[in-house]
């Protein structure tokens, strides 16, 4: 334990540091900077910019990078040396005011949906002091927002800060017209739960789609599969213990609350829940944290898969965001309050996430939507591409009771006034039975269960903040010109519940009858990314993004054209990786087995015409037409990727992989998982998922 206290955030320059490290009024003026946005000026910068040097030196660095999160998902990072000549060939270590502030990148590699071509080419990075800086290898890390020459947002952090300080605003106006006046500040909170898989390197290393895909676009089921987790644990274990435990060790040195736990169903999944932080600082310890995974499985013999679904048929892997609202006085605004006032004010923060949801599922869809979690979406092992909202039967029983005018509601064994008794206690027990949920209550904070294992948190928390930070000022705006704020609240409350009760389901989101239900309610059901993508741009989304001031109109058609232009790319590797295996792997490989069965019937005759081969000659026949069809096949996805080349548009490129290309990778698919089964083992050019998952 106590190692634990001295390595917990020894590379952070934290707040610890900070105080110790800072002149009083130079930490008083950067406190200032973050809680209210008073500008920092170029001395003190300067200031903090030496301590930060001097810190960073004592603990081994000799570089320093702007560390930001462009457009592609990963982090970046330009490392520049502290060091400068000196007269006379010495040299001094440096590190300026300006340089902690600002930096610019060359741009021009990264993502920008056309927007540097319409603007200027050049791009920067700023100091995002609320994140606090840290060593990397032996690199000091400042997080820093990537934006244009204009001003745009470049990156996945900006977006996440506009929308952080939307819905503080909202939320301090909803507090301040309830008559709480202490808070002065509210953070969304964030607590991202990782699911990854680990497998050997070795096999890795043999598989062409896990190198340039992460995922196995080929392979059939082994006979076996989640059944076996047992005994697969038993097996890996030791390496798999050294893995966790240095990850945790090294996530701590970087202020990370991690605690990694095998606890997934598939054989070789894990999952990482850290304690959850305010949303812009979570995200970048949820960055670091898959960064970290990967690099120390290496270390270990093995290789950590984030991608959404690396094998068919076994369950895939998600990042449940867990969201709630937190003021500065410590109180979490998603909390079924102790006092009667504060249910209220619950029930008003609730019904601005119900309201939410219901009118923006579209946006929710779009923040989880990739072509990788459209192999998750809609199994049955991730909740459906449809957005719903599980609240539990107690809370249903409140909202439903205040919705039909009651003044009571039965609660368990005893009566509860609305509005003037307390409400229950939220057991987790009693919110969290539904795993099924797309956006779950879970007693004291919203879970939302769809997004993809390697999507940035980014996303999805700022299409969460957005949405209810809109919902609020509404409420707001409604609520300043009341005269008794209570009664209208409960109120709106009561208005919310009856106008947008149709997204809230507590069943099971999984079967076929919730499907046909949330169509007859008119929810929607954006089943693929293609599909999803084209509403960024609805004018009321549109709308939204510019009165939040989260984004212009120009931003969201850009990043909108960069999710089309990924998926093409996304897509575009897959099919090339395939045709790649099939024709230079497979096909050779199986050729090699039916001219050695030929062979074999050769040698047979040659004894006499009387010994049986039907075995051989049945599978030389099986195999070889196999073979054909997966042949034709390949030169078909072949022409439809030479084809796509001419179309301009990329949603209509995007469009026509979706339509084209990846049915005919599955048909593809299916075919050489066949060919697999009947092939013998020692043919066969890549490891199997038996042993991928099993040894
Ligand atoms: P489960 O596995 O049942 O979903 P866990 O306790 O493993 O639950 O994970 C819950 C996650 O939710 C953790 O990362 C935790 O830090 C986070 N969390 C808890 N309270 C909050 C909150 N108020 N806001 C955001 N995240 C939270
Ligand atoms: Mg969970």
């Amino acid at each position: 334990m106590n190692k634990i206290s001295e390595l917990f955030g020894s590379m952070v320059f934290n707040d610890a540091v900070m105080r110790e490290k800072l002149p009083k009024d130079t930490y008083k003026a950067l406190q200032s900077h973050i809680d209210k946005g008073t500008p920092l000026s170029l001395e003190t910068a300067h200031v903090i910019a030496s301590a930060m040097k001097d810190w960073a030196l004592e603990h081994g660095a000799t570089h320093f990078t702007h560390w930001f999160q462009p457009m592609t998902g990963i982090t970046a990072e330009k490392h520049d040396s502290f060091i400068s000549p000196t007269e006379g060939g010495g040299i001094v270590m440096n590190f300026s005011g300006k340089e902690l502030i600002k930096g610019e990148p060359d741009a021009s590699s990264f993502p920008s949906g056309g927007i540097r071509a319409t603007f200027e080419a050049r791009g920067y990075t700023n100091w995002d002091p609320s994140s606090y800086a840290f060593i990397k290898e032996n690199t000091l890390c400042i997080p820093t927002a990537f934006c244009s020459y204009g001003g745009e947002a470049l990156d996945k952090k900006t977006p996440l800060l506009r929308s952080m300080e939307a819905i503080e605003k909202q939320s301090l106006r909803i507090l301040k017209l309830l008559g709480n006046n202490t808070a002065k500040k509210v953070v969304t909170t964030l607590g991202p739960e990782q699911e990854y898989f680990l497998i050997s390197k070795e096999l890795y290393e043999k598989r062409k789609d896990l190198i340039y895909c992460g995922r196995t676009l080929l392979g059939a089921k082994p006979p076996k599969r989640q059944e076996l987790e047992d005994h697969y644990f038993g097996a890996i274990k030791p390496k798999v213990n050294d893995f966790m435990a240095e990850l945790d060790e090294e996530l701590w040195k970087l202020g990370v609350l991690a605690n990694t736990e095998h606890n997934e169903v598939a054989p070789a999944q894990h999952e990482l829940a850290p304690i959850f932080a305010s949303s812009n600082v979570a995200a970048d310890h949820n960055q670091l944290t898959m960064e970290m995974m990967k690099k120390i499985a290496n270390k270990h013999g093995l290789v950590c898969l984030l991608h959404e679904k690396p094998f068919a048929g076994i369950n895939g892997s998600g990042k449940h965001i867990n969201w709630s609202l937190a003021t500065d006085t410590g109180e979490n605004l998603l909390k079924p309050g102790k006092n009667p006032i504060d249910n209220i004010q619950f029930l008003l923060f609730l019904s601005a996430v119900i309201k939410a949801v219901d009118q923006y599922q579209d946006l929710l869809r779009i923040s989880v939507a990739s072509p990788s979690n459209d192999h998750r979406l809609g199994g049955n092992e991730a909740p459906p591409a449809i957005i719903s909202m599980y609240l539990g039967d107690d809370l249903k029983e409140v909202l439903d009771a205040i919705a039909e005018g009651k003044s009571e509601v039965p609660m368990r064994d005893r009566k509860m006034g609305i509005g003037v008794q307390i409400l229950p206690d939220f057991k987790k027990d009693t919110t969290d039975r539904n795993r099924t949920s797309p956006f779950a209550f879970t007693g004291s904070r919203f879970e939302f269960r769809m997004p993809g294992s390697t999507t940035s948190v980014s996303c999805p928390s700022y299409m969460i903040n957005t949405i209810v930070a809109d919902a609020l000022m509404e409420f707001a705006d409604q609520l300043d010109s009341s005269d008794d704020t209570q009664a209208d609240a409960l109120k709106l409350i009561k208005e919310v519940y009856q106008k947008h009760q149709r997204i809230i389901f507590n069943g099971n989101n999984y079967s076929e009858e919730w499907v046909k239900e949330a169509e007859k309610r008119g929810l929607l059901n954006l089943k693929s990314a293609v599909e999803a993508f084209p509403h960024f741009t609805d004018k009321k989304n549109l709308d939204l993004f510019k009165r939040q001031n989260i984004f212009s109109p120009v931003e969201v058609t850009a990043r909108q054209e960069i999710l089309f232009e990924e998926y093409c790319k996304l897509i575009n590797i897959e099919a090339l990786t395939m045709l790649d295996m099939i024709n230079k792997d497979i096909l050779p490989a199986v050729s090699a087995y039916v001219k050695d069965l030929s062979d074999v019937v050769m040698s047979k005759k040659a004894i006499s015409e009387d010994i049986p081969c039907e075995m051989e000659k049945n599978l030389i026949s099986n195999l070889s037409s196999a073979c054909d069809c997966l042949y034709i096949k390949a030169a078909a996805l072949d022409q439809c990727l030479i084809e796509v080349n001419t179309i301009e548009k990329v949603c209509d490129a995007a469009n026509y992989f979706f339509e084209k290309a990846v049915p005919a990778m599955n048909e593809l698919r299916a075919i050489a998982d066949e060919l697999e089964t009947i092939t013998a083992a020692k043919y066969w050019p890549m490891p199997t998922y038996g042993s991928l998952l099993f040894t």
